[in-house]
């Protein structure tokens, strides 16, 4: 990739920073309701060269986007929204200089294997890997929690989609060998080991989906309605014996709501099946969360639904569910220790021939 870098910069010794796309195992759509969020990394990556220039200038490139890459250009302080993946790199530029950091102008050679709009959060990726750079780059004293939530900043901010702070804490923060267990309203955190006795596996379902567009701040939107008619600051103020507070909401808030107050608990209920090692728990949990998303938050799509199914009808899967914010993505699930490979093929199989997509198996990976 340096030698990229040169072809399209110049001479020059760039910085290589690089952040993790995620995978929830469990909690979704329950970060912007100040709940509680499970996701571990994949092994799929974004990858930042950085070099800094003498002037103001940012130039920026990616070989995800397009065959040919096109060199895009802007100046620190004149960051203009509505130019695409830039504005991923603009707004990160904006919000960490409006934050106090500072630092040049700069050339950046993007790469990345995380998929892109498959819920695998290749956007909390890109933000988190352009941070490291900077600080690595301009010796920025900045540490990790402060980059996810620049991450999310930039995202908010600039960008336009509302989400919550998983994706980045996640990028920032986690392995691939923990869990992160993440309270997203305090920013506590613990890491639980992923079971050792079952297979992670993640199926990209080949229908992408576009956050920005606006299915999602519009769930963001509902559960804001929902908290303000119960007179709680977040849906995470309510637990399942609550459950009957919500029958004042008009429909779709109230199952909205359901989903999220029942996801938190099974959130809980999933770090203690690990801590049990109870994965035929784990995997009732997957399926539950599933049903929830698909029901009673509107996030799934037919195709993972699909998935879902087919997993279930499978012998050596403990569990399965959408993973990511949906309206396409993809499934994880949890297979009988030494199978997931073969079993993920398998279902990948069977949904390519009766959906017509192109699936991928991302984890495990090859
Ligand atoms: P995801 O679930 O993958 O995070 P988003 O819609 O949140 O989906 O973010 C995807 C967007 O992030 C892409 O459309 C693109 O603008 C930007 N992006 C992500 N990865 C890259 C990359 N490697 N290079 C350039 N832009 C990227
Ligand atoms: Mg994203």
């Amino acid at each position: 990739m340096t030698q990229e870098f040169q072809a399209l910069f110049g001479p020059g010794e760039p910085v290589a920073a690089d952040a993790p796309g995620r995978v929830n195992l469990i909690g979704e759509h329950t970060d912007y309701n100040g709940g509680f969020v499970l996701p571990t990394a994949i092994p799929q990556r974004t990858r930042v060269l950085l070099a800094p220039r003498p002037d103001d200038t940012v130039r920026a490139a990616s070989t995800s986007i397009a065959t040919e890459i096109s060199v895009e250009h802007y100046r620190l302080g004149a960051e203009t929204s509505g130019r695409g993946w830039l504005d991923y790199v603009q707004g990160v530029t904006q919000v960490a200089r409006a934050a106090g950091f500072s630092f040049a102008g700069f050339d950046a050679l993007i790469s990345s294997d995380v998929p892109i709009g498959s819920g695998l959060s290749s956007s909390a990726a890109l933000e988190v890997a352009l941070l490291r750079a900077l600080r690595s780059a301009f010796g920025l004293a900045i540490d990790d929690v402060q980059i996810a939530r620049l991450g999310q900043r930039a995202e908010n901010q600039f960008v336009g989609a509302q989400c919550g702070i998983m994706d980045q804490m996640a990028a920032s923060l986690a392995d691939e060998h923990t869990a992160l267990f993440l309270d997203a309203r305090t920013l506590d955190y613990q890491r639980v080991s992923l079971p050792v006795d079952a297979d992670l596996v993640v199926i990209n379902s080949g229908v992408a989906h576009d956050h920005a567009a606006g299915d999602y701040n519009i769930r963001r939107a509902e559960c804001e309605r929902a908290s303000r008619t119960l007179g709680v600051s977040q849906l995470r103020d309510l637990d399942s014996a609550e459950l009957r507070r919500l029958d004042v909401l008009p429909e779709p808030l109230r199952r909205r709501a359901r989903h999220v107050v029942s996801e938190n608990e099974r959130v809980l209920a999933a770090v203690q099946a690990i801590r049990r090692n109870d994965l035929p728990q784990l995997g009732r949990l997957f399926y539950d969360s599933h049903q929830s998303m698909r029901d009673d938050y509107e996030v799934s799509v037919k195709e993972i639904d699909l998935i879902v199914e087919l997993a279930r009808a499978d012998t050596e899967i403990y569990g399965a569910r959408l993973t990511g914010g949906g309206f396409g993505g993809s499934v994880v699930m949890l297979a009988h220790a030494g199978t997931g490979s073969k079993a993920a093929r398998r279902i990948a199989r069977a949904y390519a021939d009766r959906s017509g997509r192109s699936p991928t198996v991302l984890v495990p990976a090859v």
